[in-house]
């Protein structure tokens, strides 16, 4: 019961020095959660400005029209989605899960999710082709300001090593640990704040502790590349 508690603990102080480091994001909504979705599936494995690029050529191509896009030959798609890697995969999974959509709502609309249940709604995304809970956690944040904590590969990391999950935690345990641990209306600006700690200061090769806001609260020691504590 302890241990919960100042896990909970942590878990706020954690929030609130980076809030305190970064500023607390207002919450900014994505409008299209169709366009989220397929940019959100063209990010993974390589970086924004790929991903962005890949995206920024299929709309530019093809504007609003998802039709237009599930029924392209699928060379076209490829080539259009090329600076984002992986397109012989990601081609078919957009093709598929448009396909899905269309079958499911008769149209290329998720704005309906706003009135489901976060878990409803997360359980009907990762019904999608290639959508699993990362990339349906990031369409329910960004689109709906929804009850889901997207764990991406900095939000991983230093949640292993400040000791909020076990060191070999995988991102969907540690997506259950914060929603536990804190309120909805803390995702938005939290998730956002450890993306840029990740990237600026909790770095995956070499983390700069001494420069850390964190470090009096964290497990993970500089010095050794080892945890203070064991692993839960
Ligand atoms: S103290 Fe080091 S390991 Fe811990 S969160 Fe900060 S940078 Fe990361």
């Amino acid at each position: 019961m302890a241990a919960a508690a100042a896990l909970v603990q942590k878990a706020w102080q954690v929030h609130t020095t980076l809030i305190e480091q970064y500023g607390e994001a207002r919450f900014q909504r994505s409008e299209n959660p169709v366009d989220e979705l397929i940019a959100t599936l063209l990010s993974a494995n390589t970086n924004d400005a790929n991903s962005g690029r890949a995206f920024a050529q299929l709309k530019a191509h093809f504007g609003d029209d998802w039709e237009a896009v599930q029924r392209a030959p699928i060379e076209t798609l490829k080539a259009l989605i090329r600076p984002a890697g992986m397109y012989n995969q990601k081609a078919p999974a957009i093709v598929a899960t448009l396909e899905k959509l269309q079958r499911d709502w008769g149209c290329y609309d998720l704005s309906h999710l706003a009135d489901l249940p976060a878990a409803e709604a997360l359980a009907y995304l990762t019904t999608l082709p290639g959508v699993g809970h990362k990339t349906a956690s990031i369409v329910l944040l960004f689109c709906f300001n929804g009850a889901a904590f997207p764990v991406d590969t900095h939000i991983q990391r230093i949640s292993q090593r400040i000791g909020l999950s076990g060191r070999r935690a995988s991102p969907e345990k540690i997506k259950q640990i914060w929603e536990q641990l804190l309120p909805p209306s803390t995702f938005y600006p939290l998730h956002l704040n450890l993306i840029q700690h990740g990237r600026r200061t909790c770095q995956a090769l070499t983390p700069r502790c001494t420069r850390c806001p964190l470090q009096s609260l964290c497990d993970y020691d500089q010095q050794s590349g080892e945890w203070h504590t064991e692993s839960r």
